[in-house]
Formats: C-alpha cells, sequence, structure tokens
C-alpha cells in the first residue's frame, strides 16, 4: 500500500473568503468538503445497526451517515428544512449504494420535535441502537459584550439542551449493546476567546458524556464522545468563524490544514462498534495534533 503523508492529503489554508448564511451548505463550499464518498469502503462493522444522526446533511454528520450505511447500517438523519439541498444530495449517495436515507428534518432547539424524533428514528427503522448528537450551532463573537441573551439560549438549546431530550428518550428505547456519540470539540479543552458560548457547551457537553456513560453502562449502552479540531466544514463560514479566520482554518493545528469530515468517520464506525465494547466514557480527539488534556 502506498504510504501517504497527512499533512498534504487534504486541502491547505490559505482558503478563500465564502460567506454563507447560516446553517450553511457543504455544495457552497470552496472546496466542497471530503465526505468519504469517494472513499469509505464499508466492511460489515455496523451490519443491521440501527443509527440515528442530528446534523447528518452536511460535514461530520454527512460523513458518518455515509461510513455507517457502507458498514451495513440503516440510518436515519436529522437536520433544518434549509439544508434539503445537501440532505437531497446524500440521498443520491445512498441510493448509488443500493441504500435508503431516512430524513427526518426539522428544529432542535423544540423540545417537542427533538423527543419525537428519537421515537420516530426507532419506529422507522424498527429499533434505535446507535445515536449520533452531532447537530451544533457556533456564532462567533468578538466580545462577551457582543453576545446576545438570544444567540446565548440557541447555542445552548442546540448544543446542550438537545443533547439531554434526546439522550433521555434514547436511554428508554436503547437495548444493551446500543452507543451514543456526541460531539464536543477541541473547544471543550481549550476555548477560543471568540467562542465563549460555544466553548461553554462543549465544555458542557463533555462532562454530560462522562457523566452519562456511567449510568448508561450498567443498562450495557456504551456513551462515548468525540472531540473534533478544526474541521473543513460549512459550520465555519456561516457565522462560525470570521471570514478572516475562515481563509486560515486549520493552520494553528499542528498539522498545519483543517481536517476533513471523512477524516473523522472512522472514529464514529469504531465507538458504535463491538470493537469498542471495552471504550467507555471516552473522548476520542479527532484534531490534527492539538492536545485534548
Ligand atoms: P455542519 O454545519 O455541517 O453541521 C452542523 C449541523 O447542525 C447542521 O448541518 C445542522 O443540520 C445542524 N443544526 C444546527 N442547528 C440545528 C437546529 N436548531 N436543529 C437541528 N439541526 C441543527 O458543521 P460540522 O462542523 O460538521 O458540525 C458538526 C458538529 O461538529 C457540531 O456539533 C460542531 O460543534 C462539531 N465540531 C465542529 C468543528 C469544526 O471545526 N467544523 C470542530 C469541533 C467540533
Ligand atoms: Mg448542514
Amino acid at each position: 500500500m502506498t504510504l501517504r503523508d497527512p499533512r498534504t492529503l487534504h486541502p491547505q489554508p490559505p482558503f478563500e473568503k465564502q460567506p454563507q448564511d447560516p446553517p450553511g451548505l457543504d455544495a457552497k463550499m470552496k472546496p466542497v468538503p471530503a465526505d468519504g464518498a469517494e472513499s469509505w469502503v464499508g466492511h460489515g462493522r455496523l451490519e443491521g445497526r440501527k443509527a440515528l444522526i442530528t446534523g447528518g446533511d452536511s460535514g461530520i454528520g454527512r460523513a458518518v451517515a455515509i461510513a455507517y450505511a457502507r458498514e451495513g447500517a440503516e440510518v436515519v438523519i436529522n437536520y433544518l428544512p434549509e439544508e434539503e439541498p445537501d440532505a437531497e444530495s446524500l440521498a443520491e449517495i445512498f441510493e448509488a449504494d443500493g441504500n435508503t436515507l431516512h430524513r427526518m428534518p426539522g428544529d432542535l432547539m423544540d423540545e417537542a420535535f427533538a423527543r419525537q424524533l428519537v421515537k420516530d428514528a426507532a419506529e422507522k427503522m424498527g429499533g434505535l441502537d446507535i445515536m449520533v448528537v452531532n447537530a451544533g450551532k457556533q456564532v462567533t463573537q468578538p466580545d462577551i459584550a457582543s453576545i446576545s441573551s438570544e444567540q446565548f439560549d440557541q447555542t445552548m438549546k442546540t448544543n446542550v439542551y438537545a443533547m439531554f431530550w434526546m439522550c433521555q428518550e434514547a436511554m428508554a428505547i436503547m437495548p444493551p449493546g446500543s452507543s451514543i456519540i456526541p460531539v464536543t470539540s477541541i473547544q471543550g479543552y481549550d476555548p477560543a476567546p471568540q467562542l465563549l458560548d460555544y466553548a461553554t457547551t462543549k465544555y458542557a457537553m463533555r462532562g454530560f458524556t462522562i457523566g452519562l456513560a456511567k449510568q448508561a453502562i450498567e443498562k450495557g449502552i456504551r456513551v462515548n464522545g468525540v472531540a473534533p479540531g478544526p474541521i473543513w466544514t460549512a459550520l465555519q463560514p456561516s457565522g462560525g468563524q470570521t471570514q478572516e479566520a475562515v481563509t486560515q482554518h486549520g493552520a494553528g493545528a499542528p498539522i498545519g490544514r483543517p481536517g476533513q469530515p471523512s477524516e473523522l468517520a472512522g472514529a464514529f464506525v469504531y465507538l458504535a462498534s463491538d470493537e469498542a465494547s471495552y471504550t467507555i466514557g471516552e473522548i476520542l480527539g479527532v484534531t490534527g495534533g492539538a492536545p485534548t488534556a
């Protein structure tokens, strides 16, 4: 097998400025993020599994959806109605593979919707044994003075409350052998000053993940998180960073470039699969070299 240098495997900064309105679309990014459709080869590691992935239309969630399906899992994704173009192109990838993507759009800041989503996904698939809590809101602000109560509330609702609501529902129906995987961040270890509210949620998600893991294993359910570093996704140019920061996204990571969503999918496959049966309450960093300790 040809050795490949990770530093040059994917695009490096500088990138173009490319403002988008939130929640943003993968399809509008330059370059388009690598979702693994061209590269992921399944080995049946999730055969028969039933997965719900929030934010599954784009970015990290999309790459996880592709990998999970190719590993044999049935997949439901949630996303916002504005993101239908990304969800549609993902459905086409599934169809080309001979798989069916179940789509359940809706706003996770709505408690009733977030709770019902878990029940609906389980009903659609005849059960639920993987839940990836990946939807996220990130809005850069230069100073605490510029964070509105509305922004703070929306960031908490999307990242923390929705996780709580969905995990409460999932814990009630998941059988032993299931996995819950919240997506935290390097921001949950080393908060950037311009991401104060967002980093706060990622610390909360880390604590929740480790704490819930101790409860959930008593039911045979494993809970583990993933902590990405700077990843090339629509979250960043749609308000998650300034446009100046977008041009240098990933430059500060030891590897010198942002990660692509396809480079994270393996972590999610591992954590969901029986290969990780003794891995509980762990947060797996995929950061391009920035320490998560
Ligand atoms: P992304 O924009 O592709 O995915 C985020 C998704 O969140 C969107 O696709 C959207 O469907 C969903 N979402 C946002 N608000 C929602 C709401 N109210 N209701 C329902 N869905 C909603 O970007 P991504 O970078 O792939 O983000 C996925 C996760 O990765 C997030 O939790 C993010 O915090 C985390 N993360 C990203 C980075 C990065 O550099 N991109 C780094 C660390 C962690
Ligand atoms: Mg999206």
